[in-house]
């Protein structure tokens, strides 16, 4: 998650957000200056409304970064790096570097998280108290309970048992801790989010259908999200695990056939492209360089008048700079969006192309990998 704006550090650790937390700034303020105040206070003046929501939409938000700040400040403890911590739109994000080395530590940084929302939620219902016996105006008394009602409220729906919540960390700490093996800890949590996220969903088109309330398309859109949250998350760590530690060398397809950029591309079409048993070609120059490639789908799109015609090679190539050493980590491919579908690399050394890394490539690597971890290729097909 990006941070549009940098709040600051604290214990070291960057603390911002990303502009998409406008979005929950907005609607909290609207629903607590439209619903929650004018009920708990009601006959005062909008500006009031609007005067004290904000405050509280705020505070809201600092409650987040409590929550997050607790998972960065175990995580921390148990000696990982925190790379920052992010609210955004749908909440906030600690990111971690690595895993919890051990299911203690998975289960103290996954339930820091909750425990804080209650904490937070309980002392802001005593300053509601406190606030009321004060003789407080009602409408900030309303405001800090809605806001501890919340917290406790965020405490209880992110313990629910399944990935992408703590509920699901916790859940996969529990199965870790019982049987040795975080993999099956993983696919556990997987598993109960998209259940649950089914369940959530399901009861969403429930309450729309049979009940006619258009609520259930919040409880749609959640289980939805839940869905492909755990599953994304899944795919993820298994391709995350297969590549560790693997370089392009060993992944990369070995001397691919090139074509030469001054060439026509007819010659290269009857030559090559029509024999061989690669679908993707990179382009050369004079000295060797890549400057583009070339695909069987783009090259069927070449007219046929002009495939017996002198064109160029390079004048239908694809140009990109998705260069790789065969020294590089797959690592640093994976988070790319691959090149007419396919290509994630063309490797050079020196001058040379010593290969190319397609995603049929890294797609068998995973396969393998989760071969021989043993499970069943259902999360990623
Ligand atoms: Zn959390």
């Amino acid at each position: 998650m990006k941070q549009s704006l940098r709040l600051g550090r604290v214990a070291g650790i960057p603390v911002g957000v990303n502009w998409s937390v406008l979005v929950i700034l907005l609607l909290i303020t609207q629903i607590v200056a439209r619903s929650v105040l004018p009920r708990a206070d009601a006959g005062r003046s909008m500006a009031v409304y609007w005067a004290v929501a904000l405050p509280t939409a705020v505070l809201f938000l600092a409650s987040l970064l409590a929550h997050e700040g607790a998972h960065a400040a175990v995580a921390r403890n148990k000696g990982l790096g925190v790379r920052s911590i992010t609210l955004w739109m749908l909440g906030g994000v600690a990111q971690l570097d690595g895993e919890p080395p051990n299911a203690r530590a998975d289960f103290a940084i996954a339930a820091a998280g909750p425990v804080t929302s209650l904490a937070v939620g309980v002392a802001l219902f005593a300053g509601a108290e406190a606030a009321a016996s004060l003789g407080s105006p009602s409408a900030i008394v309303a405001a800090l309970a809605w806001t501890g009602a919340t917290n406790a409220f965020l405490a209880v729906f992110n313990l629910l048992p399944g990935a992408p919540l703590d509920g699901g960390r916790i859940l996969r700490a529990l199965v870790w801790m019982r049987s040795g093996d975080r993999a099956r800890g993983d696919r556990a949590a997987t598993l109960a989010g998209q259940v649950m996220g089914a369940a959530l969903a399901g009861a969403g088109v429930a309450q729309l259908i049979f009940l006619g309330q258009t609520g259930g398309l919040w409880l749609m859109l959640i289980g939805w999200f839940l869905i492909w949250a755990a599953g994304s998350e899944a795919k993820a760590r298994v391709v995350q695990e297969a590549v560790s530690g693997v370089h392009v060398r060993d992944l990369m397809e070995p001397s691919p056939e090139c074509a030469a950029a001054w060439r026509p591309v007819g010659e290269f079409i009857a030559t090559v492209a029509t024999h061989s048993r690669q679908s993707v070609f990179p382009v050369v120059g004079f000295d060797g360089e890549p400057c583009g490639v070339v695909t069987l789908a783009r090259l069927a799109r070449v007219p046929p008048a002009s495939a017996g015609d002198r064109t160029d090679t390079v004048a239908v190539a694809l140009p990109h700079d998705y260069r790789a050493e065969p020294d590089d980590p797959v690592s640093s491919l994976t988070g790319r969006r691959p090149l007419a579908g396919m290509l994630l690399a063309v490797v050079v050394t020196g001058h040379r192309v010593v290969g190319t890394v397609t995603t049929d490539d890294v797609g068998r690597l995973v396969q393998q990998s989760m071969l021989r971890a043993g499970y069943a290729p259902s999360p990623v097909d």
